[in-house]
């Protein structure tokens, strides 16, 4: 029988969450929801020293705004919980006795400075079978060395036991088979007697089994742990069950070599953050996806298609479409450059299919922001702006730069437009250019367009100079979108209002 598919999403609440995770949580849940599985949420709290607060919250809000779903966590619930694993200490703890009670783990005492020592005193030195026996562990000491050094209280931690000589395979669904010899790896430290608390492996391991996951579906940086992972399995008992291995391909930065970083966001301008992060400590407030007026549809869209494709080059698809057409196959291993002005892109083609609606609920708190009370315009009025300069707009914020005229008459007038446009004949022009506007039958565009047209002709006025003149007056610059349009909405009163404002206004230039 196929094994439900179960996949987690196993955040450290260490700081704010990276937009490389959300890229992952992002892959679990389009594989969870393509198979009709489960999306598990999991905060992997084991690093005390690295705690920070707010960071799961932030975790919470960042996943429901951009709309990956939680079927269990914290929050959520489920049967397999505890879901923070700060809260399985007992769980913890028996699966440590299990493997020290088989002899697959053992108890050591090195102190920071012995580990010092050795390695000061030993070139790549590891702790492994070539050197535990000169360590002062639970195999090298005498029990009751080991038993009177426990009852003291001593800090311990406990090591995995690595055999060498082991070819440890592991099943990449993304890379293939990958062998390792077990040489090359350490005797790990699962557990801490000092805080209680294990480390990241052995508590992902224990919890991965326990919460039957079935796919581990994680960034490329996890790749060098997941041949000891193997091993522990193994170590348990639990290779039949052992989840599929999946390693997400890194992100890279725009330009250049290597990851993507913070400082890669700083230096060219993007934010690295699904949302803005406050750090509590230094007080330093770095940008976020939704403060700047990214839409969470777009970002997703940007980041499903940043290390995977759908097979052909279709690259608008929403998180329904992505759901249906995602597929390991289709993942690469390769790094994918973070370009992140395809995100921009991503995010005009959303604000354009948006219902006009919606963008008006986002548009309001922007004009307010910028001291005009929305609730002076009808909303019909407020579509049809929007409407009109949409198409020029990346961000919701760039509605109101493109469309401000809608709202207020210019208080000032282009000057490199003046120059152009505004000549010794012009006020004259424009009177006259008044008296056509009060007498149209109708001020529609279709009909007030040929009307305005033919008296220019008629008149043998310069075309290029009436009409940008006409918009130097109505929108204080040479720029927006088609003329007529603009004054139908603005609508006559205001329109004439305008161009007699600009004729007592503009100095003609020389
Ligand atoms: N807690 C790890 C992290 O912060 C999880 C890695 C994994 O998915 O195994 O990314």
């Amino acid at each position: 029988m196929e094994r439900k598919v179960r996949v987690r999403f196993a955040p450290s609440p260490t700081g704010p969450l990276h937009i490389g995770g959300v890229r992952t949580a992002l892959y679990n849940y389009l594989f969870a929801r393509q198979h009709g599985g489960d999306m598990i949420l999991r905060i992997e709290d084991t690093d005390s020293n690295r705690f920070v607060p707010g960071a799961e919250d932030y975790i919470n809000e960042a996943l429901a705004w951009l709309g990956i779903g939680i079927d269990e966590g914290v929050r959520e619930g489920g049967k397999y919980g505890p879901y923070k694993q700060s809260e399985r200490r007992d769980i913890y703890r028996a699966h440590v006795k299990k493997l020290l009670d088989a002899g697959k783990a053992y108890i050591a005492f090195d102190t920071p400075e012995e580990l010092e020592k050795a390695r000061a005193e030993m070139p790549n030195f590891q702790y492994d079978a070539s050197t535990r026996m000169a360590m002062r562990n639970s195999l090298s000491m005498p029990e009751e060395e080991v038993e009177k050094l426990i009852a003291e209280g001593t800090p311990y931690v406990v090591r995995f036991l690595i055999n060498p000589g082991r070819d440890v395979e592991v099943n990449d669904l993304i890379r293939g088979k990958v062998t390792i010899n077990s040489n090359i790896l350490d005797d790990k430290v699962l557990y801490k007697s000092a805080d209680d608390l294990p480390t990241y492996h052995l508590a992902n391991i224990v919890d991965d089994h326990l919460m039957e996951i079935s796919h581990v579906i994680r960034g490329e940086e996890w790749l060098p742990s997941a041949p000891l992972h193997v091993l522990l399995y193994e170590a348990f008992g639990w290779a039949d069950t052992a989840p599929a291995f999946v390693h997400l391909p890194l992100l890279l930065k725009p330009d250049g070599k290597g990851k993507l970083s913070k400082r890669d966001g700083d230096r060219l301008g993007f934010p690295v953050f699904p949302l803005e992060w406050h750090d509590p400590k230094s007080g330093e407030i770095s940008s976020g996806y939704r403060e700047k007026g990214y839409l969470p549809q777009a970002v997703i869209n940007f980041l499903a298609l940043l290390g995977w494709n759908p097979g052909d080059d279709t690259e608008l698809m929403n998180m329904e479409e992505l759901i249906a057409k995602f597929s390991l196959d289709h993942c690469s291993k390769a790094g994918a450059r973070f370009a992140f002005e395809k995100g921009k892109w991503f995010n005009h083609e959303y604000l354009m299919q948006m219902p006009g609606k919606e963008l008006l609920k986002l548009f309001k708190p922007v004009m307010e922001a910028n001291g005009i009370n929305p609730a002076d315009f009808p909303d019909d009025y407020l579509t049809r702006a929007i409407d009109m300069v949409k198409g020029r707009a990346n961000f919701v914020n760039d509605l109101w730069e493109q469309g401000l005229f809608f709202f207020k008459a210019p208080e000032a007038y282009a000057e490199k437009d003046i120059k152009k446009r505004w000549k010794a004949d012009t006020p004259a022009i424009m009177e006259e250019l008044t008296e056509v506007l009060k007498q149209l039958p109708d001020f529609s565009s279709a009909a007030a367009e040929p009307v305005v047209l033919g008296w220019i002709t008629d008149h043998g006025h310069h075309m290029g100079n009436v009409m940008n003149a006409f918009r130097l007056a109505v929108v204080g610059e040479c720029k927006g979108p088609h003329m007529f349009d603009i004054t139908e909405l603005i609508g006559r009163d205001e329109t004439i209002a305008r161009l007699q404002r600009a004729i007592a206004a503009i100095q003609p230039a020389e």
